[in-house]
């Protein structure tokens, strides 16, 4: 019996009035239907946002620290479930049990983080221009804010948006991905047992054209959080802007590891190999192109192959090397790169293929790919993949890889392997990218540091996580007082 769940609104579990679901299935066994959510209408987001409006002022007014021990409660009501949610985070999406683990204890980290913040929120006092007088900033609840989330990380980046929105008064109404829905489901469950109020955050389910465009077109939203494809974040923004709600909308990228003559080569392809291929390709931070100096380049290729075929590829409850795909869509469409990318004249030096054997039958699997003698105008070195292929590019110099890295419409993530100081400087100084690391894969972060992109990775208007997630969330008040 396949289990249904409902959307969370007011503080009630209720189906959508469409009485229509849709099916989660497992990306490692298509056959195996995990839960069933409903099909939302626009007449549910409408009561969803009725219920975080009246719910906003209330929540608005509780006490920082008061709002911060709800948080705090729902982190360790996450942390008892880590196990379960860790599972079904994995038969949802795919991605293997350290992956997930690791993911959920963010989720866990994310709201003991905000919890804390809680007690911070505030503002600054200035020296005002007289005697008898104050001067200072307060920060207030935007009031109630839409949250559209993607797939990939589907209790993490619920978690970023809805901890400090949450944090810092707001009433919420989040959608999730139709993929992963059961992650955010778990959020909204810890968050109801730990005490929030009816109304403060709600949960909606179903496709994106159907109920997130009314959440961007709505007038009763007052700040809008993205995360998800270019294509998509941007008419969301155009969307949610046209009534001046405040945006943020955090995209795809295409990001690059330069790997310099200095770097220790072994050590370059392990960095590389992570970054490319965990999650299956499918971070957005996710190492795609490698630009490789061409005195070390065909040591690279040896080096990154080797890594690619040392992967086990299996379900991601068995916790091998990699997972399969989210979907058959996210399959066919790295498989159709595979096709672009041979017939612009790559060379396939490894994988391109769904890996063979019976037990790979049911999932969608694929194998982690690597192309050589790719260059930076090809379609597979411009656009987001979404999958464990990367793109392996020659460069001259210094000057040159900086170049290519930088010549693409994003700018997620970067980083370079190098044990010289002034290349690093340079990189870190002139890469256009939101992250820039050194010695480091693309993908990772530190959960109280800014995260955002440049270019058409993001809006470019606020960032997520650390403070500057309270940044989004609030409006800052400046407070002008004669006595
Ligand atoms: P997507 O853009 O297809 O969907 C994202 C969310 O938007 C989903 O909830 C979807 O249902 C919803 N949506 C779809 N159409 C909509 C519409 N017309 N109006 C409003 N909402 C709509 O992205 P995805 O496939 O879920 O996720 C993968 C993408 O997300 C990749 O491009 C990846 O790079 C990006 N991503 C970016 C970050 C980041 O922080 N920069 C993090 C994770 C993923």
């Amino acid at each position: 019996m396949t289990t249904e769940y409902t959307n969370y609104i007011d503080g009630e579990w209720v189906a959508s009035e469409s009485g229509e679901t849709f099916d989660v299935t497992n990306p490692a066994n298509s056959d195996e239907v995990v839960s069933r959510h409903p099909s939302s209408t626009e007449a549910d987001v409408q009561t969803a946002i009725d219920a975080a409006v009246a719910a906003q002022d209330e929540w608005g007014d509780t006490p920082g620290p008061s709002r911060g021990a709800i948080l705090r409660e729902a982190g360790e009501l996450l942390a008892a479930r880590k196990e379960e949610a860790t599972e079904t985070l994995v038969r949802e999406e795919g991605k293997t049990r350290s992956e997930a683990g690791g993911e959920v204890q963010r989720a866990i980290d994310i709201f003991y983080y905000y919890a804390e913040k809680c007690r911070d929120l505030g503002g600054t006092v200035k020296s005002p221009s007289g005697t008898d007088k104050e001067l200072y900033t307060k920060r207030e609840p935007l009031g109630t804010v839409a949250l559209i989330t993607p797939w990939n990380y589907p209790i993490a980046i619920p978690a970023w948006k809805l901890a400090p929105a949450l944090a810092a008064g707001n009433s919420v109404v989040l959608k999730p991905a139709s993929q992963a829905p059961n992650s955010a489901r778990i959020l909204l469950e810890v968050l109801d047992e730990a005490g929030l109020p009816d109304g403060a955050a709600n949960l909606v389910t179903g496709s994106g054209s159907t109920i997130g465009t009314p959440l961007a077109e709505s007038e009763d939203i007052d700040g809008l959080s993205f995360t998800g494809s270019t294509a998509v974040g941007t008419a969301v923004a155009r969307a949610a802007s046209e009534d001046l709600t405040r945006v943020q909308c955090e995209m795809g990228g295409k990001n690059p590891t330069v790997v310099m003559p200095s770097a220790d080569i072994e050590e370059a392809a392990d960095i590389i190999s992570v970054g490319a291929f965990g999650t299956t390709g499918q971070s957005c931070t996710a190492t795609s192109r490698a630009i490789v100096h061409e005195d070390v380049y065909d040591e690279f290729v040896d080096a990154i192959v080797e890594a690619a075929e040392s992967l086990s590829v299996g379900p991601g409850l068995d916790d091998p090397g990699m997972g399969p795909h989210v979907s058959d869509g996210e399959l066919s469409s790295t498989l159709e790169y595979v096709d672009i990318a041979t017939s612009e004249g790559a060379t396939l030096e490894t994988g391109g293929g769904k890996p063979a054997g019976d037990e790979y039958e049911g999932g969608y699997y694929v194998e982690p790919t690597v192309f050589s003698d790719v260059s930076n105008d090809m379609r597979i070195a411009q656009e987001e993949v979404f999958g464990p292929v990367l793109a392996v590019i020659p460069a001259t110099d210094f000057d040159d890889a900086l170049d290519t890295a930088n010549e693409t419409d994003y700018g997620l993530s970067a980083s370079i392997i190098t044990q010289d100081l002034t290349e690093a400087d340079r990189f870190v100084n002139e890469i256009e990218a939101g992250v820039a690391k050194v010695n480091e894969k693309t993908t990772g972060l530190e959960l109280h540091v800014p995260f955002g992109g440049y270019k058409d990775s993001s809006t470019n208007t606020y960032r997520e996580q650390g403070d500057a997630g309270l940044d989004f969330f609030t409006s800052v008040k400046t407070v002008y007082r004669n006595f």
